[in-house]
Parts: C-alpha cells; structure tokens; sequence
C-alpha cells in the first residue's frame, strides 16, 4: 500500500512515498522557497533524480509540481495518482483537543484552524497542505500527525504554568510540548532493543537538532518535556534562547524594544548563535572552539550544560531510567556534544564510553560503559516513517 508523507511549512513542502507496511521508500522531494519566482523542486527515486528551478508562487502550484515529478515517465514513482492509497501529514499544533494521529474529516479541518493562534507559523502552512492533497487525491483517507500529540499524556502537575488559572482556561496557556512524533519513535525503537513492553520503559529522549527538546518517558507515555506553550523554551537552540527569565523581556521593552523585534531575538538570533556571534551550527562552533574561539566554546558549554541540568531533573522525577537517548541531527552525529553533556554524572549511574560513542555517528546502538547502570543509545530518528506507519494503521483496508 503506497502512502504519501507530506511536511509543508511556510516555505517548503517535503514529501515521502512509501510502501507500507514494508517501510519502502519509493520516492523523496522537495519543494523549496514555495512562494517565489525562483522555487525549486526535487525529486529522487531508485530510477534517478530530477531537480527544477521555476516559479513556484503558491501551494496549489506547487502540489501541480509534485504530481508532475511523482508522475515523470523517466524519473517519477507513479504511473497513476490513484496508486497513493493514504496521505499522511505532519501537523505542528493539536492544542489540547488531539492525543493522537487522526483520519481527516472537514471537522478535524476546523479543530486544526482553531489552534492557528498557538502556532502561526506552522498550522496554516499544514492545513494548506491536507488541503491540496485532499483536492489532489480525492476520497483516499489523509491522516493528520501532530507534533503535540505524543505530550497530551503529561500530567497537569507539569504541564500548568504558576500563573493565573484564568490564563489557562480562557486562552489555553499550558505545555504543549512539540516533537511529539520524533520522541515517541525513538523511546518506541528503545523498547524494542531493549526488549520490553512499549509501555514498560522509562526513558529521558533528547532530540537535539536545529530546535531541540528532551522528554521525560515513563511507561512509555510522556510525563514531562522542556518545550512549552510554544517551541521556544526550554533548551538552547541554533537561534532561540529557551530558558530565561521572563523580567529579561520586561526588561528590553522598557528599554525601547519592540514585542515583534524581541520575538525575533529570542527565536531567530539567540541560542547558539547569539552566544557565538557567528553560527548556530554545532559542527561550525566546535571547529572554531578547537581553534580558540572562546565564544564559540561557551555557546557548546552553555547548551551541553542546559542539558545536564533537564536530565538530572527528569531523572529525579522518573526515579528509574532504562536509557537515555540521542537522536536528531546533533544527538545522531554530535560524538563531542554527547561526551560533554553527560561529562561527570557517574555518580548518577551514567557512564559513555568513547570508544562507543565515537563510532556510533548516525547509526543505531548502545555507547555506554560496561559499568553504567543507565544505558544510552543513539537512534537515529524518522518522524516521516512515524507517520507512515501511523498513516498506515488507520487506513488499512481491513480496519
Ligand atoms: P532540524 O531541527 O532542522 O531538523 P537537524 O536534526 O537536521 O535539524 O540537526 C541539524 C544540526 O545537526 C545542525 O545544526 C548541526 O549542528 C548538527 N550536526 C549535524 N552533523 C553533526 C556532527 N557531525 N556533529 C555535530 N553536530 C552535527
């Protein structure tokens, strides 16, 4: 069964086929800088690739696009739309109503536009895209996967802010928590190396990439994560700050800025980058700490420490930690980064080993020493397959 995997942000649609429940990817593109005169699109499957530059100026000539390429005689996947049996999307924001992936009605159109406020940037690019491949695809089932989701399990002890209930109630002010699909796919892949129950594992999951997260996983459910009402707090990011004190905002505006510029301060120029003054890329700082740039090494400390301190944190509120776990572009890759995060914490039962750790770049497996109570893996994530197969699960023929 072919099903069709859509990411579409305000500037991009990422797309994904594949045959499920073979986990086969048939085919991967890309539509960049959706909106300009000088889009372009990508496709690759096993018989090539083809890559356009042309004007792309909206969704629905874009969706134009991705047929054409799925369609290519030469290079394409498709020789009939009608082969896609299921589409599945990933959505950013399911507020409190959604706990789960979802088949897509005209309603479920409703309950996503309904949380546009929560996540401005991403909701309408999303329900953008569910609605060109409904017109596109016409009765097949579509599937919404949001990112929110995996986190409704938190307890309100944990995800209620210390303000006002009113807050609360009357606009919903709470944490959501965000990559819910990537979270719940690696503690899912632990469990099984593991060799437990999916509900019987207790795991700390850091996904760590240009925005990164860490969750807290008992019994398989989400109990805690560092991302909140929105993606910006918690840990230090490419750009955005995560953790400050809320008096520093009241702070700059009494000093003349502007809510948008301090909007676009902590989430576009701090992080990583406001730290180093020169990039938010891990790989690019500790080239430049290891030729003594003391910034770029104090914005690798600063966001290793950030860390240390949210895994202590979920280790007391978890009591028991099978594994703590890496993935995301800097979890997956970062073999520094990894070492210094968990630096000196022996006496908490967490020891790598390097040897491990340095060839586990990009590829599953365990790096802790033989003596570590607690493991640590590295699993590289697939928040695309995650939706394939949840796609797949409420769309089956025989369900
Ligand atoms: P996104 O959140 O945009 O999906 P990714 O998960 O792709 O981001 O992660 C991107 C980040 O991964 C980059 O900022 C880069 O710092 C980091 N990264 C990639 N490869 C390595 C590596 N070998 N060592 C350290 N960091 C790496």
């Amino acid at each position: 069964m072919k099903i069709l995997v859509f990411n579409c942000g305000s500037s991009s649609i990422k797309f994904k086929l594949f045959e499920m429940p073979e986990e086969a990817v048939l085919a991967e593109g890309a539509i960049e800088r959706v909106g300009s005169e000088t889009a372009s699109a990508s496709l690759k499957t096993a018989h090539g690739k083809i890559e356009v530059k042309q004007s792309i100026t909206d969704y629905p000539r874009g969706f134009a696009v991705i047929k054409g390429l799925l369609l290519d005689p030469e290079n394409g996947a498709l020789v009939n739309l009608s082969e896609v049996r299921a589409c599945g999307h990933r959505v950013v924001h399911g507020g409190d109503e959604f706990s789960g992936s979802m088949r897509i009605d005209d309603l479920l159109e409703q309950g996503i536009e309904a949380v546009f406020e929560l996540a401005p940037l991403h909701n309408p690019p999303n329900l953008t895209g569910i609605q060109q491949a409904r017109l596109m695809f016409g009765a097949i089932p579509q599937v919404a996967c949001f990112d929110t989701a995996f986190h409704q399990s938190i307890p309100e002890v944990a995800y209620r802010y210390a303000i006002p209930e009113n807050l609360y109630t009357d606009y919903k002010i709470r944490r959501y928590g965000f990559h819910g699909m990537s979270h719940q796919f690696v503690a899912r892949s632990a469990a099984k190396l593991l060799g437990k129950h999916k509900y019987s594992v207790n795991v700390i999951t850091c996904h760590l990439g240009n925005g990164s997260s860490i969750a807290a996983i008992k019994d398989g459910h989400s109990i805690d994560t560092s991302m909140g009402l929105t993606p910006l707090e918690g840990l230090v990011m490419g750009t955005r700050s995560g953790d400050l004190d809320p008096g520093i905002i009241f702070y700059l505006h009494r000093k003349g800025h502007t809510i948008d510029s301090l909007d676009t301060l902590l989430n576009k120029k701090s992080g990583l980058l406001g730290i180093s003054g020169s990039s938010n890329d891990v790989r690019d700082l500790e080239i430049k700490a290891d030729g003594g740039d003391e910034k770029a090494r104090l914005a690798l400390d600063i966001f290793a420490y950030r860390i240390k301190k949210y895994i202590g944190g979920y280790m007391a509120i978890l009591n028991r930690v099978d594994a703590i776990i890496f993935t995301g572009g800097i979890g997956e890759n970062g073999v520094a980064m990894r070492s210094r995060i968990l630096a000196d914490m022996d006496q908490l039962g967490i020891i790598i080993d390097e040897t491990r750790n340095a060839v586990h770049v990009g590829v599953i497996g365990e790096i802790q020493d033989t003596t570590s109570r607690v493991k640590v893996m590295v699993i590289p994530t697939n928040e695309e397959l995650a939706i394939a197969r949840d796609t797949y699960k409420m769309s089956r023929p025989d369900r």
